[in-house]
């Protein structure tokens, strides 16, 4: 049994692909795509000793384990150009997450699907694929255990396609996400009514501030929340 965020991460692997899952920790990812028989071959890559050894554990209790690899190195330094179909990048940082790809590009050669879940700084991701030949093709939010999640999938094509056409700016849809925003599912609704509600509190703390610089920065918060009054 994985989490509902694994889970949905996991439906985006195409059927049979070779699949790697970059920053895999325990492999539960690659574990799962293996019993479940949605991957033909896992690379399960790992840059810390600690979660590399229990990669390694995991793979061991599978019966499938021939069809996996744990390798120990930094992103996507652990591949060979063409080994894999897609890569799949979970449970980081965005800024991380970029990092990793800008570094690899070589590796991203014959990848076909990248599959990426940023805790945070899911703006970056997505201007990241615009400017760098990916399109985005489907995104998806969910909510586990009260945090909420967003994935990203992308393949090669049409990068600003997903932008065009839309009621919204290209900026403001690299913010919401442009699926998502077009979906508005109550967990998107409620994302950014937090991200209004934390702005607020930081709003009224300010108000009570003297700092000069006080004065500027609740300009810009308030035109944040307008933005957010309108968005929501
Ligand atoms: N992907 C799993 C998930 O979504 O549940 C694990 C997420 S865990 C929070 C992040 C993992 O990425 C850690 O195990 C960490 O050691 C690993 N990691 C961080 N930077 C990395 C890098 N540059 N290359 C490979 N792994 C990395």
């Amino acid at each position: 049994i994985i989490s509902k965020r694994l889970e949905t991460i996991a439906r985006y692997c195409p059927q049979g692909a070779r699949v790697a899952d970059i920053g895999s920790d325990h492999a539960l990812l690659a574990s799962y795509l293996l019993v479940r028989g949605i991957a033909s071959f896992v690379i399960a890559g790992e840059l810390n000793e600690g979660p590399y050894q229990a990669a390694l554990r995991q793979i061991q209790t599978l019966a499938l384990r021939e069809r996996a690899s744990v390798r120990k190195g930094d992103g996507l330094s652990v591949l060979r150009p063409g080994e894999v179909d897609a890569v799949c990048i979970a449970g980081m940082g965005g800024q991380l997450i970029v990092s990793i790809l800008a570094a690899g590009a070589d590796k991203l050669e014959g990848v076909r699907r990248l599959i990426l879940q940023p805790n945070v700084g899911e703006e970056l991701v997505r201007r990241w694929l615009l400017e760098n030949g990916w399109q985005l093709v489907a995104e998806s939010i969910l909510e586990e255990d009260g945090i909420i999640y967003e994935i990203l999938v992308a393949e090669r094509g049409e990068p600003a396609k997903p932008y065009e056409g839309k009621e919204r700016s290209l900026e403001e849809l690299l913010r919401i996400g442009p699926f998502l925003w077009e979906e508005k599912s109550p967990i998107l609704l409620k994302k950014w009514r937090q991200e209004r509600d934390k702005w607020q509190r930081v709003l009224s703390q300010l108000q009570q501030s003297r700092k000069p610089e006080a004065a500027e920065r609740t300009r810009q918060i308030e035109a944040e929340l307008e933005w957010l009054d309108e968005v929501i």
